[in-house]
């Protein structure tokens, strides 16, 4: 039977970045006219589709605007990460990726980014778009909650043995809420103590610390399967 790694995208495979949030303000900006004052704080976690679905509210936009606002969104994204503000990897992503796929697990992605947007921030970083299975991967653009995309993944796996590897809370949640098993890796702003509280199988460090722990717990949720 296949069994699929759904790995979360910032704070999890790349460091967060510095000006990811201004992005969503940026597109509101293009897209409707209206500046907004100072960036939202707190987004860790958040779908790309709830955090445009909020800010306009916020701003008194209308709803309509949503994905005119995306999809200036993925242009941005595209403009920066394969340009001036190439995200960074975590610690060991190339050989977690590895290893992973070397103990039979498919690499694939949960993330409540956009699938361009996911792209843009991973081949930006130095990856491969062939390391994970985009066909079996799950996105947030339209996403108002982050447990739509693991509900998406529920069904799409459905039958499949899979855990989800991510560094927030809510990631764990959205998982509890379908089913899946959950990986915690403290390499995002939550530290150790706060994701020891959520569901996480495992909380590990980082990837290159951490691997024999999620290597150790892949063979667990395997044998379960
Ligand atoms: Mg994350």
């Amino acid at each position: 039977m296949e069994s699929y790694a759904l790995w979360d995208i910032d704070g999890t495979l790349l460091k967060n970045g510095a000006k990811a949030g201004s992005l969503y303000d940026i597109a509101v900006a293009e897209v409707t006219g209206f500046v907004a004052g100072t960036a939202s704080p707190g987004e860790h976690g958040k779908t790309d589709g709830q955090i445009i679905s909020e800010r306009l509210a916020q701003y008194g936009l209308d709803p309509a605007h949503h994905s005119a606002v995306g999809a200036r969104l993925d242009e941005l994204s595209t403009e920066a990460n394969l340009g001036p503000n190439r995200r960074e990897l975590t610690a060991g992503v190339p050989e977690a990726l590895a290893a992973v796929a070397a103990a039979g697990w498919t690499n694939a992605l949960l993330t409540g980014n956009s699938p361009t947007r996911a792209r843009v921030k991973l081949v930006g970083a130095g990856l491969s778009e062939a390391d994970f299975d985009w066909d079996m991967s799950f996105f947030g653009q339209t996403a108002l909650k982050r447990s739509d995309i693991t509900a998406a993944a529920r069904v799409g796996l459905a039958g499949l043995t899979s855990v989800i590897i991510g560094d927030t809370p809510s990631d764990g949640s959205a998982a509890d809420a379908a089913g899946i098993p959950f990986i915690a890796v403290a390499t995002g702003v939550f530290d150790r103590s706060v994701l020891e509280a959520t569901s996480a199988r495992v909380v590990l460090d980082d990837l290159v610390s951490g691997l024999p722990g999620l290597l150790d717990e892949l063979k667990r949720i395997g044998s379960e399967g």
